[in-house]
């Protein structure tokens, strides 16, 4: 074991494979599960609106349907009671098809089963999307860090996803461990690897949403964020720059709120 930790969020950070996902899977999977059609436009923006380009960024699925679901539904474009998936949301420790086969399996709601559906067929396109990449820059910078630094994915993707893509890429054998949709929240995947024996100042989480730096505040550590639309120059800036800085303990500070301000900005942006 080293003595520093990077954990690194795969889709949209790493790899490039937020916005197809997003506007050719998630979104339109919704407007057919549905029956949405009419309104597949709007739809689609709304869905793009929540999990892109705001500060839910980077969200869960199932939470993020639940937003595009109230969206909807008070644009009058939706009508459904939601009441069994709001309850599951906030009882569910975590958010997964296996945590909602479960619940299903307890209370054989039609609504969950249809959200289950949708779901599956969320993964079964996004499997058919063709291959995705790493951004430019992030292979060479993994590579770097792993020479000071134990490195881990920490992602609320589906095991099975991450996996299939961090090993086409090569980038597998470059990381300790995988923590997935299947451990939990980003949070609890950070606590998890704390737990391991690491020091809060050092462990390093990179993200691209606002929610993976909650997740590094929520357990104390520092976190790099990857600015969207520009992530090749975020790669390189971590490299050359912020890496050097987290080993040398001056990270932490004015130089981390300004990474976090610069993200911020280009989110608010969009
Ligand atoms: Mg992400």
């Amino acid at each position: 074991m080293k003595k520093y930790l990077v954990c690194v969020d795969s889709d949209g950070c790493a790899m490039d494979t937020m916005d197809c996902k997003h506007k050719l899977c998630f979104g339109p999977e919704m407007v057919k599960a549905w029956g949405l059609e009419a309104y597949r436009e709007e739809v689609l923006k709304l869905w793009s609106q929540i999990s892109l380009y705001s500060e839910t960024r980077g969200i869960n699925r199932f939470p993020g349907l639940e937003l595009t679901m109230k969206a909807c539904m008070e644009r009058g474009i939706l009508e459904e009671d939601i009441s069994d998936f709001s309850l599951w949301l906030k009882e569910s420790p975590s958010f997964s098809n296996a945590a909602l086969e479960k619940r299903i399996e307890e209370t054989g709601s039609p609504l969950l089963k249809k959200i289950l559906q949708w779901s599956l067929c969320v993964n079964a396109a996004i499997k058919a999307l063709p291959d995705s990449s790493p951004f430019n820059g992030v292979k060479e910078t993994l590579e770097y860090m792993s020479q000071y630094a134990d490195l881990a994915v920490v992602s609320s993707a589906n095991r099975e996803a991450l996996e299939r893509e961090w090993g086409r890429t090569g980038l597998i054998s470059l990381v300790k461990e995988i923590m997935a949709q299947d451990c939990g929240s980003k949070s609890v995947c950070i606590s998890r690897l704390l737990e391991q024996g690491y020091e809060k100042d050092c462990v390093l989480m990179i993200g691209d949403a606002p929610g993976d730096g909650k997740a590094a505040d929520k357990c104390g550590v520092l976190f790099f964020p990857v600015v969207i639309q520009e992530e090749e120059q975020s790669w390189k800036c971590l490299k050359d720059q912020a890496f050097q800085r987290f080993l040398d303990r001056t990270y932490k500070g004015e130089y981390e709120k300004e990474q976090r301000h610069k993200f911020m900005s280009a989110l608010k942006q969009k």
